[in-house]
């Protein structure tokens, strides 16, 4: 380590790799820096020591007493990049020298970098840090936009509005790619009217790289300019330009880095035109027939599908296609009857579009589902695209998500893990007999753990309320109200993801008298925090919120039902970490896996869910409570009335009456057994490290040697 570093070098250099923000010590010393500019900053350390003169920072840590802190987290960042001995290193070797490439249409990784709209990017990101935890070598490629998702505000009738900013690409932790000159690395995609051009941005996480294509350049016309401006923006146009982009554009992008992934896997259908791409090359190198490259490339591509929900498949009529990928399928000797074929389940039938999805299981030879439910419904729903075989025997599989551990678990609480797992949990998150030491913790030191968990999240709730307020000129009355509001005691639950309809945000409010009767218990009160955004086009969303906003300022549930505007990363950490009941509950079955619950476990929350995605294969009846008993009615009103039935039975049987349940220290001890129960069962199967450990052995690795075998369900 060069003795002529500065402090401000060291932090420099951490802060422009986002492996700092699953470090707990390097969150507190940015924190301590400037508590109050941090914040305002959004957390983003680039910003912050921007602010900052190398003397200033000097001074700064002088005083908060920080220098040896700071040593020590650089130490440990170099030794993090440098390791050798990783998972990786002995299970997937056969990567070394050509990577998996990660395609994704958003990566979640931090607030800060605004490219991300919900679950599935947030998932992306995950995936990332545990390969760079586990050393598996991964690349990321997906888009940079410059708006990223909208920016959530509720005007006075209860409407969500949209705003969009403007980032500025100096504050962010990125690096453009530079030729040796030191101009942008470009390449470019032609249409059947234009050549669009991007440039390449580099990320780093951890270990990984992620790669983001940009193009907002001067090179392209205006409208081209704004391709990449905003997430899931815009028309089918834009759409299917982003994904050509996203797609075409990343498997280029990667071979002007020199980079020859050995196997492709794609988060979602949005990045199904790579694989064409990778056959363009192959038939261009190696001579090859089209059909023969399509076989040979579809052996190491492996597609993750995502969505039972048939809005959520991307679909493009002819002409659309023809505009767009009409030059690749010259390039493949393909006519738009052939190329249309690729993305229909019947290649003849000129009334289907063009699905992405129907692309992506036709190139690639391992598919799979993320839950063991969602593989189920999968089967069933692409069995079309295999009607030679039965149900059972659809190539499509399923890997469960999961969340990565340290991005989501609160410092209290790992404070517990590191007194009684083994000393080395965190690198074997996957080990069962590993979490079975939570066992050990005292119910008095969990409790309390968690209560002051929840202090803290009562406490950023009466913040962000009060700054909503303030936007709707709210007087110094209402200001002081708002600082009362929400009782640390009181059973407190979280609802917070994408107000998608079949999520159904406002099912508990179905009987809205019984839940205001048991609201307004003074002995046995609850309380709700909801949060959440609706896609700026889906006016069903945004009246759900619309109606749950009401219903908060209404006399029957003000101070019991609160609703934060603008969900994000920074919400999620906060909630998942104080609330005592995470509740969801989406229509079966269209929930394919779910996230949120999962970082609820990790931090001894309790789950109150529909058996659906990862819960239909979480819940034991002990480790937290369900909702319905996983039979669908045929008709969804009455599947609606059931479910919020059953709900409210449930929140007074069984939740209020346990949670309330106190011995002589008032300790509710059969809850907090529950509490135990949900990490201990729960905690070793549905992180993200198992996860991409199960994606190397039963996806990438066969992926990689061109075993034959298709990726099968696992037990
Ligand atoms: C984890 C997470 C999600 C996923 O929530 P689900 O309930 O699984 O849909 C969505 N948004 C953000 C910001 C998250 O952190």
């Amino acid at each position: 380590m060069p003795q002529s570093m500065t402090i401000h070098d060291k932090l420099t250099e951490i802060a422009n790799n986002l492996w700092w923000s699953w470090q707990p010590e390097l969150d507190d010393i940015f924190r301590r820096i400037d508590p109050i500019r941090f914040l305002e900053l959004s957390q983003n350390p680039v910003q912050l020591l921007k602010e900052y003169t190398p003397e200033k920072l000097e001074q700064r840590a002088r005083e908060e007493v920080l220098h040896s802190k700071i040593n020590w987290a650089y130490r440990r960042f170099l030794e993090y990049l440098n390791s050798q001995t990783t998972w990786g290193d002995t299970h997937a070797g056969l990567l070394n020298f050509r990577p998996v490439a990660y395609f994704s249409a958003e990566f979640g990784i931090h607030e800060s970098l605004r490219v991300y709209s919900g679950g599935l990017g947030v998932l992306a990101g995950d995936h990332l840090k545990s390969a760079s935890d586990l050393g598996v070598p991964l690349v990321g490629v997906g888009l940079f936009y410059h708006e990223g998702y909208f920016s959530q505000i509720i005007d006075e009738n209860g409407w969500q509005q949209e705003v969009y900013n403007e980032v500025d690409p100096e504050t962010m932790p990125i690096t453009p790619v530079l030729d040796s000159q030191g101009k942008d690395v470009l390449i470019s995609i032609e249409t059947r009217h234009e050549k669009i051009y991007a440039r390449i941005i580099r990320i780093r996480v951890g270990r990984i790289q992620l790669f983001l294509l940009d193009a907002n350049i001067p090179e392209n016309s205006e409208e081209a300019r704004q391709l990449t401006a905003r997430l899931y923006g815009g028309d089918q146009r834009t759409r299917i330009r982003q994904e050509m982009l996203l797609g075409i554009g990343g498997v280029r992008a990667l071979k002007a880095l020199g980079i020859n992934p050995r196997v492709i896997h794609m988060n979602e259908g949005h990045s199904a035109f790579a694989p064409l791409e990778v056959i363009h090359n192959r038939m261009a190198i190696d001579g090859m027939s089209f059909d023969d490259a399509l076989r040979e490339t579809a052996a190491s591509n492996v597609f993750t599908t995502h969505t039972p929900v048939p809005a959520g498949h991307d679909r493009f009529d002819a002409g659309m296609i023809d505009e767009h990928l009409g030059p690749m399928a010259d390039a493949l000797g393909l006519n738009l009857q052939g190329l249309m074929g690729l993305g229909r389940v019947d290649p003849q039938n000129d009334h289907e579009t063009f699905c992405m999805t129907v692309l992506a299981f036709k190139t690639s030879r391992r598919a799979n589902a993320v839950s063991n439910l969602h593989g189920v419904v999968s089967r069933k729903m692409w069995a079309c695209l295999w009607p030679w075989r039965s149900e059972e025997e659809i190539p499509i599989g399923h890997i469960t998500n999961g969340v990565h551990v340290n991005s989501w678990l609160a410092n209290q609480v790992r404070v517990l893990y590191d007194r009684v797992l083994p000393s080395e949990w965190h690198l074997q998150t996957g080990d069962p007999s590993v979490w079975a030491g939570f066992e050990k913790v005292t119910p008095g030191e969990l409790w309390e753990t968690h209560q002051a968990l929840k202090a803290r999240l009562i406490n950023y709730t009466r913040t962000r309320l009060a700054m909503q307020a303030k936007r709707h000129n709210a007087s110094s009355d209402d200001l002081e109200e708002i600082a009362d509001l929400m009782d640390p005691q009181a059973l407190t639950i979280g609802f917070a993801r994408r107000f998608a309809p079949y999520k159904r945000a406002d099912l508990i409010f179905h009987d809205v008298e019984r839940l205001a009767r048991l609201a307004s218990d003074a002995k046995r009160p609850v309380q709700f925090i909801f949060c959440g955004k609706s896609h700026p086009a889906d006016e069903n969303g945004k009246a759900i919120l619309k109606r749950i906003i009401n219903l908060s300022h209404t006399e029957q549930f003000k101070g019991k039902v609160v609703f934060l505007e603008d969900y994000d990363i920074n919400f999620t950490r906060y909630l998942v970490q104080g609330v005592d009941v995470w509740l969801n509950n989406p229509r079966r079955p269209l929930e394919a896996s779910g996230t949120s619950g999962q970082k609820v476990v990790l931090n001894g929350g309790l789950n109150f869910s529909v058996l659906d995605g990862w819960w239909a294969e979480a819940y034991d009846g002990s480790n937290g409570f369900a909702i319905g008993d996983g039979n669908i009615h045929a008709n969804s009103d009455i599947q609606d009335e059931r479910d919020a039935i059953s709900l409210m039975d449930v929140l007074e049987n069984e939740i209020i009456s346990l949670f309330y349940e106190r011995d002589n220290d008032d300790l509710p001890m059969q809850w907090i057994a529950r509490m135990k129960r949900s990490v201990q069962t729960l905690g070793w199967r549905f992180n993200a490290d198992r996860m991409v450990m199960d994606y190397v052995t039963d996806g990438y690795i066969p992926a990689a040697g061109g075993l034959s075998s298709e990726m099968r369900s696992m037990p």
